[in-house]
């Protein structure tokens, strides 16, 4: 027997939909590329993204077409997303760190047809142009008054462009199951892996992860998406702020401290979200000019771990609320999310900050396990690490093109590569990238509990560790650490201050002083490159080891 309700597809377009017909008089606020401070609304941002399909349409860009999108956050970003996914077509996010020949590299692999762009990259793509094997036209997310002389070929003003419709145009009806979205991995090892999203993954996820212990946005918040829409789809804020009804602010192409404070404070920002470099930019900017968060209630961090100094300065300091995310962009991108379930209510001070330092618990639609390397499930005891694994309807089943082949095991479970914790109440903690983890004596250090303990040190701005070869122990912990500008903080010091901290076996074997860690194009640090710099570097105990 069969239920008896409707069948009602769930389509991404079905939100502006929404957030136009309930919220329509609701703002979506940008911080333009051109510079001036913008303000739209979701029903004049509906009316826009029809137009855009309609374009796209009448261009022959349809079902399954895939159109890249090489853009900040702004409102005509965010039309662009809602008009290709009306239209049956994938927006496909480029992160414009990535090396030129990367950028190359996925757009061919995607085979774009249509690539948006802002003004900032115009020179990256004219640069790369002559690589582009499918590109047919250049959007610019601009007006036909800054449209520069460029020597791309088949440009096009995006005012202008979207002018040619008069936006009467029905949104395409979709299988729920189809392709919306796409992203590469950043692909540290290998190229970049396409991860597509569905129209019904999208839904799915923005419905579970605004449940109240997730990021529960309501219409009244006001909310910052700082983290790039090509960055791990953006965490999926196009999707949940409107389902929320929710005002929107956009900083376009400044996320420096200064311009991010601007908006939070002209804005009323209350909620807002970031990779932990974004919010040491602020943090340093507030320090030094003294300023408040009057109004910003929660800050959503992830992308890497949260150092618990930075969650300790946003709650004690600025009364602002931290929940601490974890995904990937195989994960839609969110997968666990670190609020207080009543298990751990009444907690204070380091108790608190304790599970605020992990990962957290995930929602209803994502399920977790951890296993050794022969897949063996672990206890969820808080401290036997594990492969992380998870399945749910917003989990990658494959890569786009089958690369990287079979990526699930017999039960269905996506191996995350992260290596983490579960404890009895089902949170979460990530001790390393599998990779990364460091192994001494045939046990495991985490490289990612050394870096937040060190940051925590007052002279020290930024912590990095990595394994050092070592003829005992196989591998040691070496610390590289950037001071804070004006600061030469002594290495006995550092190891002092984390002493008693972390297990004493786990103290780093030296401490190396840079001016600068490199960072990959989503703004973690790139382990690779720091392995390769300090390959055959020689600990002081390794020598007195031999
Ligand atoms: P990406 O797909 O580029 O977003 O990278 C995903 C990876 O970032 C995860 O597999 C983790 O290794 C790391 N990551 C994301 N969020 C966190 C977090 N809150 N703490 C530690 N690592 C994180």
């Amino acid at each position: 027997m069969q239920g008896l309700m409707q069948d009602w597809p769930l389509l991404c377009h079905r939100i502006i939909d929404h957030a136009a017909i309930y919220h329509g008089g609701r703002e979506v606020v940008s911080r333009s590329v051109e510079g001036p401070i913008h303000r739209t609304t979701y029903a004049e941002l509906r009316r826009r993204s029809l137009r855009v399909a309609q374009v796209l349409d009448r261009h022959g860009i349809g079902l399954g077409d895939r159109v890249a999108t090489l853009a900040w956050n702004t409102w005509r970003h965010l039309e662009s997303w809602y008009g290709i996914l009306g239209v049956g077509a994938v927006y496909h996010t480029v992160n414009p760190r990535l090396f030129p020949d990367q950028i190359a590299y996925i757009v061919n692999h995607a085979e774009d047809r249509i690539l948006f762009t802002d003004l900032t990259f115009l020179p990256l793509l004219e640069g790369i142009a002559d690589k582009l094997e499918t590109i047919e036209l250049f959007v610019v997310l601009t007006d036909e008054a800054h449209l520069p002389q460029t020597s791309l070929r088949n440009v096009v003003a995006y005012e202008s462009w979207i002018a040619e419709g008069d936006g009467d145009f029905a949104w395409k009806a979709v299988d729920e199951n189809a392709a919306a979205g796409m992203c590469y991995t950043s692909g540290t090892t290998g190229n970049p892996k396409g991860v597509v999203y569905s129209h019904r993954s999208n839904v799915l996820h923005s419905l579970a992860f605004n449940t109240p212990d997730m990021l529960g946005i309501a219409a009244r918040d006001r909310v910052m998406p700082v983290v790039p829409m090509f960055h791990a789809n953006g965490w999926s804020l196009a999707f949940t702020a409107p389902m929320a009804g929710a005002t929107m602010i956009l900083p376009g192409a400044k996320m420096d401290g200064e311009s991010l404070y601007e908006l939070l404070d002209g804005e009323r920002v209350t909620l807002t979200a970031a990779v932990p470099t974004v919010w040491l930019g602020l943090l340093q900017h507030l320090e030094a000019s003294g300023k408040m968060l009057p109004h910003l209630k929660r800050v959503v961090i992830g992308g890497s771990a949260c150092p618990r100094a930075m969650a300790e300065t946003f709650e004690n300091v600025y009364d602002v609320e931290v929940i601490h995310a974890w995904g990937m962009t195989e994960t839609n991108p969110l997968g666990t999310v670190a609020t207080i379930k009543p298990d751990y209510a009444g907690l204070e001070g380091d108790a608190l900050f304790d599970i605020k330092e992990t990962q957290g618990h995930p929602p209803f639609t994502v399920e977790m396990k951890i296993t050794d390397d022969a897949g063996n499930p672990q206890p969820w005891d808080g401290e036997t690490f594990g492969r992380l694994k998870v399945r749910g309807p917003a989990v990658a089943k494959s890569y786009f093109k089958g690369e990287g082949g079979e990526i699930l095991d017999e039960a269905g479970f996506f191996d995350t590569g992260d290596v983490s914790t579960i404890d009895p109440n089902g949170y979460m903690h990530i001790t390393d990238r599998s990779k990364d983890v460091i192994k001494s004596g045939g046990e495991w250090i985490s490289s990612i509990d050394l870096e937040n303990v060190a940051v925590g040190h007052p002279d020290v701005a930024e912590a990095a560790v990595i394994g050092a070869a070592h003829p005992k122990w196989d591998e040691r912990p070496l610390l590289i650490i950037v001071a804070k500008p004006g600061q030469m903080p002594a290495k006995e010091d550092i190891v002092d201050f984390m002493r008693g901290k972390v297990a004493k076996w786990w103290l780093p074997d030296d401490i190396v002083f840079v001016d600068e860690i490199p960072h990959t194009a989503t703004g973690k640090i790139l382990k690779t490159a720091l392995r390769e710099q300090f390959r055959g570097y020689r600990l002081p105990s390794a020598d007195a080891a031999e």
